[in-house]
Order: C-alpha cells, then structure tokens, then sequence
C-alpha cells in the first residue's frame, strides 16, 4: 500500500517468511525514524519492543563502539568479564542467583525449559518433564517453543509437536489445577501475553501459581521477553504481583537492538545445569554484554522507571479519551506500563496500514489488536504526535471503513 518506491520491485532473494512492509530505514534518533525517502515516521512498535530505550542512544552507541574497536567476540571457552559484570547486576536487581546469556528469546526459553526439566532429573524424577502453557502463549519460534505456545498456524506441518508441553486456557487456575500430573514440571506463562493480543495475567492469577507451584513442588517459570527490562513500569512484570519465579526467561528490551537474551534462575532452580549440560557459541559475547551493561546503566537509574510509569499513564490517558472520541473504531485500550493494545472494530491490520499512512509505526497482535510499544524514552511531544495520527487514522477509517487505509 506504500506508494513511495522504497526499494527495487526486483523478487528478493530472502526466505519470504515474513509479511513485510514496502518501507526501509536509513536511520533512527530516539523514537523516530527517517525512511529511505526521507519521510519520518514515529516508531512505537521499537522493533517489536527490543529498542527499549530508542534508537542511536548516544550511551549505547558509545559502549557498543567503545567494545568493538577493543574485543568482539573470545567464545565461552575462556571468562567474560563484562557478562560477569551484567550477571552479577541482573541477579543484584532480581530473584535470582544465576544467569546464562542467549542470542534471543526462544534460546532463553530453551535454556528456562531445560532447567526446568534438569531440575527435577536432578532431584531423581527425571519422568517429570512436562510444562503447563496456556492458550494464546507466544515463545518463540524454535521446535520447543513452537510446541509451548500451542498454536496451530506456527506447528502446522513441522512434524510431531516437541512432546512436554500441556495447554490450558488463559489464566483459568481450575484448569491448571487438573492439568497437574505426576509429569508436570512446572508451569511457564508471560506475565502479560504480548503476540497473543496484549493480555494481562491478573496480579491474584499469577499469586495463585506462584501459590500452586509452591503446594505441589512445581517450578514457576516466566516469560518476560516482552515485558522484561522496564516495558511494564517495573524492571520486570511479575514485580506487579509481588511474586518472585523460579526460572525466567528475558530478552528483547536487555539489547536495546543488539540481539541477546538471558535465562535467569535461583541456584535451587539451576541444581541440575552443571558443567557441560547446556552452551552456545554466541552467547554472552562481550559485544552483547557491552551493551547489555549500557542498557542497565540507564534502566536501573534514580527514577528511571518512575518516569516510565509517568509517560504510560499520560499515554493511557490520552488514549481513553481517544476511544471516547472515536468509540466506532477503538473497541478498547488495554495493557500495562508501554506495552499497550487497541482493539479496533475495524481489522487491526487495517488500523495499522492507517496509523502508517499517518507515519505512526506500530505491531500487530492476535485478538485483533495493534500493538503500542514505543521506547521507553519518549516525552510529550511523542505522546501528542501519537494521539494526533492515532485520531486521524480513526478520522480516516470512520469515514471510509470499507475502504480501509488506501491513500
Ligand atoms: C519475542 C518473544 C519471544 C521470542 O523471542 P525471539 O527473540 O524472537 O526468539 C518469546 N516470548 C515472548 C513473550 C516474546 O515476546
């Protein structure tokens, strides 16, 4: 629907898996980004909630350049001072006492599924293994994790679903409590589903796992790729709740744009993941780690995240009013911190093209909604520029809803 030819029409030679966009980037400062053609374009989807604190950081920028003209990359073979260093303040600011460095989020889920089966292999009950998921869950695309997730359209003729995984419908402890055998494991669940439509766990909900897994010696283990490193107002989501889990997953926000991801766990948690049982090449490399650390310096700071509940409750606000405006397009506003959703009457993907004509950048989401993941950083201007393109978008889909977003 981009009328600018931003690129050649030539048939790409890349694996045609994703539905791209016809628009490409030259370069990004703070929320905005300037496309190839010059247009600018106010990014709340950061690169599917990954750059957390904007783009071009000046401090990321110099710690990422600072360690590239000095080391990249040594493998695990050898020690890393500057994981240890970001292990050590990640375990400083959390439940945890262990941590190991991945290249993504689905790796970090990998190593939180291993550690949890290891952990009771451990404890001399290798049968069980099993993990109870629930209905809508996103996390990841690798065998595994496709298999937790459940979801018919990413399992669909990849062969049998990787065994251990049991799904139950959202949020629903009754169920949960049924699903519990002499195989479970533990239960795994993102504190607030983002991919499957930004859906909150209710605070009790999560207590009441927490509670469950406690009774019946289950490992409580969480998702925060996505609400992770200040996304929801807190460091993590789960802080809402006032719940600690056992083994969590976290990557997207820990780069701000450089790929990484981590598995963080108590040392009980961790009993079985001695020497040898798990690895990577990648993982950890003081180019990641560089960043990571740059990333905690401005996240952990004196009233980072007080700021960040600050902007999201203004933006939250504005929207509310939006919905009032326009109440024939947005159905409603949910979410938590910046990790926000509108649900239109209109199909999401329609209010995307929309919002894009206006040049607001946003992601789409299951249960029809359109994702609002803008960096953390952003200011009034921001919030105003936003609302602004987010009403004339609703202006546009209202007057011609048929006709969707066709400039
Ligand atoms: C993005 C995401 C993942 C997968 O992360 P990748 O880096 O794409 O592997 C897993 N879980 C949640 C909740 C996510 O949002």
């Amino acid at each position: 629907m981009t009328a600018e030819p931003v690129t050649s029409n030539a048939p790409s030679a890349l694996l045609p898996t994703y539905a791209r966009a016809d628009l490409a980037f030259a370069r990004g400062e703070g929320a905005w980004l300037t496309a190839l053609d010059g247009q600018r374009y106010l990014d709340f989807g950061s690169g599917v909630a990954v750059v957390s604190l904007g783009h071009a950081h000046p401090h990321l920028v110099a710690a990422l350049t600072e360690q590239a003209s000095r080391l990249w990359h040594v493998s695990n073979l050898y020690r890393i001072p500057e994981g240890e260093r970001l292990a050590a303040r990640l375990v400083a600011a959390t439940f945890a006492d262990l941590v190991f460095f991945t290249n993504s989020g689905a790796e970090a889920l990998e190593c939180a599924i291993k550690t949890a089966r290891k952990y009771h292999a451990s404890g001399g009950q290798p049968e069980r293994y099993r993990l109870i998921t629930f209905e809508g869950a996103f996390h990841g695309r690798t065998l595994a994790t496709i298999a937790a997730g459940g979801q018919k359209k990413y399992l669909d003729g990849f062969g049998p679903p990787v065994d251990g995984f049991d799904q139950v419908p959202f949020g629903d402890l009754d169920a949960v409590r049924a699903a519990i055998g002499p195989a479970t494991a533990g239960i795994l669940v993102e504190p607030v589903q983002g991919e499957g439509g930004v859906r909150p766990l209710p605070p009790q909900t999560l207590r009441a796992l927490r509670q469950i897994c406690d009774e019946t010696g289950l490992l409580l283990v969480l998702d925060e790729v996505q609400t992770g490193v200040g996304r929801t107002g807190k460091l993590f989501a789960h802080e809402w709740a006032g719940i600690t889990p056992d083994i969590m997953a976290i990557a997207k926000g820990i780069g701000g744009g450089f790929p990484m991801g981590a598995c963080l766990a108590t040392s009980e948690a961790a009993r079985g993941m001695t020497a040898g049982t798990h690895g990577s090449t990648f993982g950890g490399n003081p180019l990641a780690m560089a960043v990571g650390n740059a990333v905690l310096d401005i996240v952990l700071a004196d009233g980072f995240l007080e700021q960040v509940r600050e902007t999201a409750l203004r933006l939250k606000q504005r929207l509310a009013e939006l919905k009032d405006r326009h109440p024939a397009i947005i159905d409603e506003v949910r979410g938590e911190g910046l990790l926000l959703g509108l649900r239109p009457t209109v199909p999401n993907t329609e209010m995307q093209a929309a919002l894009r004509a206006e040049k607001l950048l946003t992601v789409a989401a299951g249960d029809n909604v359109v994702r609002l993941l803008p960096p953390l950083i952003i200011g009034e201007a921001e919030i105003a520029a936003a609302i602004d393109a987010i009403d004339r978008a609703c202006v546009r889909l209202a007057a011609a809803p048929q006709a969707g977003a066709a400039a």
